[in-house]
């Protein structure tokens, strides 16, 4: 309840915001939620209502999302992964094969955030299996880290975005108290985030990504790096140079 109290304030909903005469029960905030899990299947969209009822609706959908990053806050792991799987929060449900909680050691050194799953992580459930994982596995061994052993791997979004398009802005904050309570979860040393949508997503900034890799920064105490994502790398293999010395800056931060 706490927790919950806290992303309200947050948000500036304190008082406990109810609309006047629709939220005042969980059933209706319930149903409104049901309903817009439904218009993301359906791709319906309300377009006919008065002004007063779109002020109401959009109050109902703070109130709802706020509700239920808190209830993702109270999540363990596996109370995480089971809720991960049946997410229907953006259209990205619709298209996906499997969802790709993340994979890794619980309680690891480092944990590792990417973008999104590309093709062959939506088909194995699994982040970072592709190419560019086999490029990201080599990198980290390199420092002496691993998904087996000491790292906990995830992405900004769960759920591939078609054709592996950039995720957006609603997609991102959809899925947003997911990552957020992995990493509060995993509790690491160190999180490096690879690639630009990691690390604004980590850092709340909209800094390129060499910008963000040039200064260090923290997300509650903990230290955060941020270097090129290894898609980057396999196409723009002059820069891992500096991805080499970026993980080398983060074994010497979290050691
Ligand atoms: N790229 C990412 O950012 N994440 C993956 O899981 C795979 C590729």
């Amino acid at each position: 309840m706490i927790e919950r109290d806290v992303i309200l304030r947050e948000i500036g909903l304190t008082p406990i915001w109810r609309s006047r005469e629709a939220s005042s029960s969980n059933e209706t905030r319930i149903e409104a939620s049901e309903q817009r899990n439904a218009d993301v299947l359906s791709d319906r969209s309300v377009s006919t209502e008065s002004p007063q009822h779109r002020a109401d609706t959009e109050h109902d959908v703070l109130v709802r999302d706020a509700d239920r990053s808190a209830r993702i806050a109270a999540f363990d792991w596996d109370d995480l992964v089971a809720d991960i799987a049946q997410c229907t929060a953006c259209k990205l449900c619709k298209t996906r094969t499997n969802t790709v909680p993340g994979v890794g050691h619980r309680n690891p050194d480092w944990m590792v955030i990417g973008e999104g799953p590309g093709e062959n992580e939506d088909k194995q459930g699994e982040p970072f299996v592709g190419r560019a994982g086999q490029l990201l596995d080599q990198m980290l061994a390199a420092v002496g880290k691993s998904r087996q052993q000491n790292v906990f791997i995830a992405n900004v979004v769960k759920c591939r975005p078609p054709g592996n398009r950039d995720p957006e802005a609603e997609e991102i904050a959809a899925c947003a108290p997911y990552l957020e309570r992995q990493i509060a979860l995993a509790n690491p040393k160190l999180l490096l985030a690879v690639g630009k949508f990691a690390g604004q997503q980590v850092l709340k900034t909209d800094a390129t990504v060499g910008a963000m890799r040039a200064k260090p920064g923290e997300k509650n105490g903990v230290a955060v790096v941020v270097t090129y994502h290894p898609a980057y790398l396999l196409r723009s293999p002059l820069e891992k140079a500096k991805a080499w010395s970026d993980l080398v800056a983060a074994k010497q931060m979290s050691d």
